[in-house]
């Protein structure tokens, strides 16, 4: 057996166990080929039939509406920061609203100013983004082309609940960090797109969900590689797609899918996270960053009482198989990971180092 440790990286972070071995078992010869799934053309069948599945896959997991259409899309996240005002601008106004609470939505409004203008509507540095404020929803331009959030706070560690109503104007989120941990309502949106190195996968590409109505008024300037009509109309392969992406996050859906779907995520993450809020609640020693009420369930973020603790606290806890806790450079502290993959045993098994820890040091 190799040795693998509990992996609490932010991203990409760990695979289930069961997933990298399928990997491995079909690297060499996928189903009886003879070739890679690498290795071969992703215009032929034996592909057609992992990309035609896995869309299929994702949407019985999260009950899609029928109106919604599936794309896989290169660059990441990020890349949508771009896309998102690229293809929705045209309506109404040529204008993005934002709601800001936290590092990804500064990038993504930054990128939109380039496509034409925006608002913020929240912006929660105030509250050193560790809240997500109830919003006055009348604040919002109707006229507005989109209205644009990020469901789950990545580096801060806290989430929204609920998601604001924006009557007509679409809602757009960026749902890389929790998708497939919670249930969600898609009719609430005109997009949902995830970069895949969280709860989906490895690295590099995005799913892009979006309601049918929103296709085809892509911004005249909109790159082919970024148009949602282009990438609707050519299946998600206008051009070679990553092919091992959709591969590995096809055997991702179908472990959710034998965990008990959607709900079933969302009820471990629900247990694991309490396990780590416990601790944090009970301790003088540690303090959590984000308000209890708008705790993510995916990062779970703490400071130490004295900044020299960290590194003692990475290296005690490395050297006891818990890897990947530092904290993401803008917030300072440790931040524990802890996506669909992770196993209750990996964060009981941190719950325990973190007490011991405070007794040793607190
Ligand atoms: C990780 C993350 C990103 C960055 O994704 P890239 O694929 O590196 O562009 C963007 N948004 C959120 C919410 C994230 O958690």
């Amino acid at each position: 057996m190799t040795n693998r440790v509990y992996n609490f990286s932010a991203g990409p972070a760990m695979l289930p166990t069961p997933v990298m071995q399928k990997i491995q078992d079909e690297f060499l010869d996928y189903q009886g080929l003879g070739a890679s799934i690498v290795e071969v053309s992703h215009r032929l069948p034996i592909f057609r039939e992992i990309l035609d599945s896995t869309e299929s896959l994702f949407r019985e997991l999260t009950n899609l509406p029928k109106n919604y259409r599936v794309l896989f899309m290169h660059g990441g996240a990020q890349m949508q920061f771009s896309a998102v005002p690229l293809n929705l601008m045209y309506r109404k106004k040529h204008k993005g609203s934002y709601f800001i609470t936290g590092r990804w939505g500064i990038l993504a409004e930054k990128e939109a100013q380039r496509y034409g203008s925006t608002e913020v509507l929240m912006d929660t540095k105030e509250y050193d983004y560790r809240q997500i404020p109830e919003f006055d929803i009348s604040k919002l331009d109707q006229e507005s082309s989109y209205a644009h959030l990020t469901t789950n706070n990545t580096l801060y560690g806290t989430r929204w609940h609920s998601f604001p109503d924006t009557g007509s104007v679409p809602l757009a989120a960026d749902a890389t960090s929790d998708i497939l941990s919670r249930e969600m309502d898609y009719s609430q949106f005109g997009v949902v797109y995830a970069g895949f190195q969280k709860n989906l996968g490895t690295s590099g590409t995005a799913i892009v969900i979006v309601r049918d109505d929103l296709l085809g008024n892509a911004l005249p300037e909109t790159p082919k590689l970024l148009d949602y009509a282009i990438f609707d109309e050519h299946h998600s392969i206008p051009n070679t797609i990553n092919v091992f992406a959709v591969y590995v996050m096809r055997l991702m859906l179908e472990w959710v899918k034998e965990q008990g779907g959607v709900q079933e995520m969302e009820n471990l993450a629900e247990k694991k996270s309490a396990l780590l809020y416990d601790v944090l609640d009970r301790s003088d020693f540690y303090k959590a960053v984000a308000h209890p009420k708008h705790r993510s369930t995916m990062n779970v973020t703490f400071h130490f009482p004295q900044e020299e603790l960290l590194q003692k606290f990475l290296t005690e806890s490395d050297n006891e198989g818990l890897f990947g806790l530092m904290g993401h450079a803008m917030v300072g502290g440790a931040r524990a990971s802890i996506y669909n993959a992770m196993p209750l045993e990996g964060v009981a098994e941190l719950a325990l180092f973190m007490q011991e820890f405070e007794r040793k040091n607190g």
